[in-house]
């Protein structure tokens, strides 16, 4: 699958502050990329250097398999900030100044408006509009002459209940088009409802990434037993990714550091002429995945 975006061993400092700490990450084609981590993590920093706003201090990185051109960053949208357009204008207005700054005919318009539900609306001035529609309103202009790449930094912070799902139904829409999204959030609920792949940042450090799916699917730890205990105990060693192991009389406590199937982990025992007598999993959510990696990393 094609690679939208390369980044390779950026490392940004402030002062004493390293904000981005010898980060590298791959975004394909079509996939909804979640950057997640805490407040002051490097989310917007690193959105900012590929973006070009601000320099690294070390490292490169490629769109489409080059270095950064004109040609790529027509191909890129993106809001960074809180949106910001001419109080007294129409949004047809401000997205026509818009389309003048980046050079696009105003053909595009009238769809972007349709996209984000603000259509009907085409004719209030911007000041009228709700925080919700403003946000939408960004992300349109973003969306005008069809990027290839969309760009977010906290798309839904500020937003009531109400916004935050009109903004994730519309990032899911612009998704299903096609459009490769990266979204930098705090929240690992936004990035378990409307991402298909993420890297969790901690003080400016990747922790970790991969699929949302499978990061869900990350099981904890297995409680097995068998009546000769004794074997299981040898045996289980030897599986593929295990950790540790927390021994018991009647029961064992096993952990793993990969994804383990359970059929593949019964199979194992039983060719070994082990018969298990129980097997239960215990899945960890993202959520406690995230929490134990900032833990752990703190
Ligand atoms: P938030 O969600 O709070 O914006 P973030 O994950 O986007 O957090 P960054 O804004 O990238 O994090 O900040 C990373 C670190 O770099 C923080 O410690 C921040 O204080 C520091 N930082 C960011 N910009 C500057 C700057 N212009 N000057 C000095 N320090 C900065």
């Amino acid at each position: 699958m094609e690679t939208v975006l390369s980044i390779s061993n950026i490392s940004k400092r402030y002062g004493k502050i390293q904000a981005v700490n010898d980060l590298s990450l791959d975004v394909k084609k079509g996939q909804v990329f979640g950057i997640l981590g805490p407040n002051g993590s490097g989310k917007t920093t690193t959105l900012s250097i590929i973006l070009e706003l601000i320099k690294s201090n070390s490292g490169s990185f490629q769109w489409f398999g080059k270095a950064p051109s004109n040609e790529s960053r027509k191909r890129i949208g993106s809001v960074i900030e809180s949106p910001n357009f001419f109080p007294y204008l129409n949004p047809v207005i401000n997205l026509k100044i818009v389309a003048d700054i980046k050079d696009l005919d105003y053909t595009d318009i009238d769809r972007v408006l349709k996209l984000t539900g603000l259509y009907d609306r085409r004719k209030s001035r911007f000041k009228t509009f709700s925080f919700g529609m403003k946000q939408r309103l960004a992300v349109a202009s973003a969306l005008l002459g069809n990027p290839d790449v969309l760009i977010l930094d906290e798309p839904t912070n500020g937003l009531d209940p109400q916004g935050i799902a009109h903004i994730r139904e519309l990032i899911l829409l612009i998704a299903g088009q096609g459009t490769t999204i990266i979204i930098a959030s705090h929240l690992l609920d936004e990035v378990q409802k409307i991402c298909s792949h993420v890297a969790v940042l901690n003080k400016g450090r990747k922790l970790f990434d991969g699929k949302v799916s499978e990061v869900l699917a990350i099981s904890d730890s297995f409680e097995l037993s068998a009546r000769n205990m004794e074997a299981l105990t040898q045996a289980v060693k030897s599986y593929p990714g295990f950790q540790s192991m927390t021994p018991g009389d009647e029961k064992i406590q096993v952990y793993f550091n990969e994804v383990i199937r359970p059929d593949e982990l019964n199979q194992f025992f039983f060719q070994q002429g082990i018969s298990l007598t129980h097997l239960s999993e215990r899945k960890r959510s993202l959520e406690q995945h995230f929490l134990e990696l900032l833990h752990d990393n703190a």
